[in-house]
């Protein structure tokens, strides 16, 4: 079961996340207090002032097909 396939979490970030994603290699501005640095791990990305989480905006468009391929073999 994996939890960032339920159909609430997809809802939420549709709805709430999805502009406020993590995206690699560009500058990432904090929706809370505006810093640019972060704290970037596997699925999410935390900053490094107020330790606000943001998700990665790779690990949602990625996540899914490659679980779909390791099925298949
Ligand atoms: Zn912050």
């Amino acid at each position: 079961m994996n939890a960032l396939a339920s159909p609430g979490f997809r809802r939420a970030i549709r709805e709430r996340l999805a502009p406020l994603c993590y995206h690699e290699g560009e500058v990432n501005r904090c929706p809370q207090c505006q810093n640019k640095g972060w704290h970037v791990g596997r699925v999410t990305a935390e900053c490094s002032h107020c330790d606000h989480p943001l998700p990665l905006a790779q690990a949602t468009i990625t996540g899914a097909p490659a679980e779909q391929d390791a099925a298949h073999q």
